[in-house]
């Protein structure tokens, strides 16, 4: 969809919320407070009450939202949140694959890019990549048809006890930390070997083959995603 103007509110910001709205309610779309939302957006309480009711009052409501219970996406605020993560995880993809960005660089250039593409570059570089289904951080990227499958996997700060898992995915939001991890080998599909550790005080985790043992906080093990095996 061309960026544009709806109303008096810029689409882009449209569609931030929305994606924040999608991304706070996890698989089982549980509806989100403002407050989780203006923390996930670094926007006032206030500026995102004041959008949630623009957007439920739309023509077409994008979200549905009173004001004690929190916000939830309408189906057509849905079908547009997973449209823009869609464009988002396909830059991703193609920045890294064909154009070899470091992969703590990809999420930001996405985050700016999402918003313009029109249906047919989106389809050029869907086509380009071989139609992927998971982007370089490991998250499904939803179909043109706005489906995106659950998957089966815990985050790592849920792991009690030792075990060998495999990374999933990790999350995009912060550049630094990916490149640390990155720079441990905790990727996608690299095996892990939890030897001791809790949410509480963080993990201690050997990659793969490596000899040496890797410390990963309580705070990045929530935004790693494992599953069982390896
Ligand atoms: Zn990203």
């Amino acid at each position: 969809m061309a960026a544009g103007r709806r109303g008096d509110v810029h689409s882009e910001s449209i569609d931030n919320y929305l994606k924040a709205v999608l991304s706070l309610g996890g698989p089982e779309e549980q509806r989100v407070t403002s407050t989780s939302l203006a923390e996930r957006l670094g926007v006032a309480p206030a500026s995102v009450t004041n959008m949630l009711q623009k957007l439920a009052a739309a023509e077409t409501p994008l979200v549905e939202y009173e004001r004690h219970k929190g916000v939830r996406l309408s189906a057509a605020g849905r079908r547009r949140a997973l449209e823009v993560v869609r464009h988002h995880r396909l830059i991703e993809t193609f920045l890294y694959e064909v154009l070899d960005y470091p992969i703590e660089e990809v999420h930001e250039e996405a985050e700016r890019l999402e918003h313009f593409i029109s249906e047919r570059f989106e389809e050029r570089i869907a086509a380009k990549l071989g139609h992927p289904k998971i982007d370089p951080h490991g998250h499904s990227i939803p179909t043109m048809e706005g489906e995106m499958p659950r998957r089966e996997s815990i985050v790592l700060a849920e792991v009690m006890g030792v075990g060998t898992y495999v990374v999933e995915s990790v999350s995009d939001r912060d550049a630094e930390r990916l490149r640390q991890l990155e720079a441990s080998g905790i990727t996608v599909g690299a095996r892990l070997e939890v030897r001791r550790g809790s949410a509480a005080e963080g993990y201690t985790v050997r990659v793969g083959r490596g000899l040496g043992d890797v410390e990963v906080s309580g705070e990045t093990a929530r935004e790693i995603r494992v599953v069982v095996g390896g």
